[in-house]
């Protein structure tokens, strides 16, 4: 209705040459390998010959989502726009899209509007390649382990016991469960397996977690493929270690590894880098990409996936715990049309003016804002992305009763004017900034059993009572910590909608329980899996799958991306 897409607006960007980012950015040439004209990857070795104090870091988180959308990855563009303008040489750092969604329902994860990075369709549609060089490292492995079972199986792995899937970088439900290995004796030895989402695999998360290619070789090869037989007291797990599979996984990752640069609609450099699911992963870019941004610019900003209980928790309590990085300030997004959808509004009626059910919804927000200032002790702006169905009453109100609680709201209109739109915003950042972090703290400490961690999350952080373990789960807590794993992060796998279990429970509930069905040790990544309930690792495509929309003309230029 009148507005541009985000492809139209993408394509109208006269990009500059990624050289020309680069040199701004403070990159010399020698550190650049150019993928085309307006992508680069960055060296490993910049970071050795950057003598320059570290930047201050920013993390965009937001609400729980809803289907009215929020605009995470929007607002952190629009920020890093904005804080351009106002002369602070920002840097963003960002996920990688995969192209499961951009196919699927969500579409692209490139921004949108006037805040966007550039070229969109690159940065949708594989890149430079690093999500398929995951997913052949992922694939190496996978092969090595059934050929070692073929080869007279000498780590005596049960093929019964093997956890290590295949993937691929679609939304293919027809590979989530498979059967291979058929054929004559030559062929293999016939087993159920399936595939994952290449954003899935644990081979993603250890990548986003290394600090540089040593680490990342040491994580692959901790990664548990699968167990020997005999009984649950008696199996052994094999690593990847084990087969000899981590050398070979990690030269094919070796490019992939080096950040990647691009530019926003206005130029600023960003590094888009690494995209673990932020379920059964931890859901942030790389650390690395990070820590390049927060040395090359002054304000690095970066985006932790879904909400702010699955997102920024597992980026402060991982990310930041495994790297030493530590946040000065948090921006948690809202939107007015997600706050009164929280209230109890459906879909179709969030364009109506509806105070009442903002102040129901409005809890959600505050409890995520009390979240990061007193349970993380971090100082916090509320960025409200505006819609043109916003009204001034709805917009007082949020205001109204963040102050209460002591913090300021900003309007960012990014979407719409670019970074232009996002200036208060940036404002009250640089502000946050200045002020004190030191008293930053994890919401749980690694001590102590993994109940109490648990325990620990479910009630500081999603205002429950406490974790409920099934027996199933009870089993693996005895059994991870006889095998020595009491001690790791504990990574939430949980519905990305709600506070609690259960994704109709909108709002901020109080006074209920979260049951833990599964534990899963992801060894390579360094941090235990609590499985709350079915978590999809394979996602389909929906009946008018977005691919059926996609076009590209005789001289490549595409269309209906969005
Ligand atoms: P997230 O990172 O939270 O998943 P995105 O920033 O990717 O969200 O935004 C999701 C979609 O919503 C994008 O297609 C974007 O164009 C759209 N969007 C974001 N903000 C606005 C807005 N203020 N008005 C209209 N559409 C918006
Ligand atoms: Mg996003």
């Amino acid at each position: 209705m009148g507005y541009k897409s985000d492809i139209e607006i993408a394509q109208e960007c006269v990009m500059k040459p990624i050289t020309e980012i680069a040199q701004e950015a403070g990159i010399s040439e020698e550190y650049l390998e150019c993928y085309g004209k307006y992508k680069a990857k960055i060296s490993d070795k910049l970071m050795d010959h950057m003598d320059r104090p570290n930047g201050k870091l920013v993390l965009v988180t937001a609400i729980n989502p809803t289907p009215a959308g929020e605009g995470k990855t929007t607002t952190s563009i629009g920020l890093i726009d904005a804080l351009s303008r106002l002369g602070k040489h920002p840097v963003g750092a960002l996920r990688e899209p995969s192209m499961g969604p951009v196919f699927g329902v969500k579409g692209g994860a490139a921004g949108g509007g006037y805040a966007q990075v550039v070229p969109m369709e690159d940065i949708n549609l594989h890149f430079t390649g690093d999500m398929h060089a995951i997913g052949a490292a992922n694939n190496l492995l996978a092969a090595m382990v059934d050929n070692s079972i073929q080869q007279g199986n000498p780590l005596n792995i049960d093929p019964r016991k093997v956890v290590w899937k295949r993937c691929v970088d679609m939304n293919d439900r027809q590979l989530r469960n498979v059967i291979d290995g058929l054929g004559t004796k030559l062929d293999g030895t016939p087993r159920e397996d399936g595939f994952d989402i290449t954003v899935a695999s644990e081979v993603m998360a250890a990548f986003c977690l290394a600090k540089d290619l040593k680490d990342l070789k040491e994580r692959l090869s901790k990664i548990i493929v699968g167990y020997t037989y005999g009984k649950l007291v008696d199996e052994q797990p094999v690593t990847a270690g084990d087969l000899g599979a981590a050398g070979a996984m990690t030269a094919i990752l070796k490019d992939a590894i080096k950040p990647n640069l691009v530019q926003t609609l206005e130029h600023t450099p960003v590094i888009i880098h690494g995209g673990p699911f932020a379920n059964i992963a931890h859901g942030c870019n790389s650390v690395i990409a990070t820590r390049t941004a927060l040395k090359l610019g002054d304000y690095a900003v970066t985006e932790a996936g879904f909400g702010c209980d699955l997102g920024a928790e597992k980026f402060l309590d991982i990310k930041c715990r495994m790297s030493g990085l530590k946040p000065n300030a948090v921006v948690i997004v809202a939107t007015v049309r997600a706050l009164k959808y929280n209230g109890g509004v459906a879909k179709a009626d969030l364009n109506n003016e509806n105070l009442e059910a903002l102040e129901k919804g409005l809890p959600n927000l505050l409890k995520h804002v009390s979240n990061i200032k007193d349970v993380y002790h971090l100082p916090c702006v509320v960025a409200i992305n505006a819609f043109p169905t916003d009204t001034k009453a709805e917009l007082d109100l949020v205001e109204a009763k963040c102050k209460e609680i002591g913090v300021n709201v900003c309007l960012s209109e990014v979407w719409a004017k670019g970074g232009e739109g996002g200036l208060a915003l940036a404002e009250e950042v640089v502000r946050l900034c200045e002020e004190d972090n030191s008293a930053f703290e994890f919401s749980y400490g690694l001590e102590g059993t993994i109940e109490e961690k648990l325990n620990a999350i479910v009630q500081k952080v999603y205002g429950g009572a406490r974790a409920e373990l099934t027996s199933n789960a009870k089993n693996q807590a005895k059994k991870l910590t006889a095998m020595g794993y009491e001690n790791v992060p504990i990574c939430m796998a949980k519905t990305q909608y709600s506070l609690t279990d259960d994704p109709k429970k909108l709002g901020a509930p109080k006074d209920f329980v979260v049951t833990v069905r599964n534990l899963k040790i992801s060894a390579g990544a360094g941090f235990i899996v609590a499985l709350t309930g079915d978590i999809m690792t394979m996602p389909g495509l929906p009946k008018h799958p977005a691919a059926m929309d996609i076009d590209v003309d005789e001289n490549g230029k595409i269309t209906g991306l969005f």
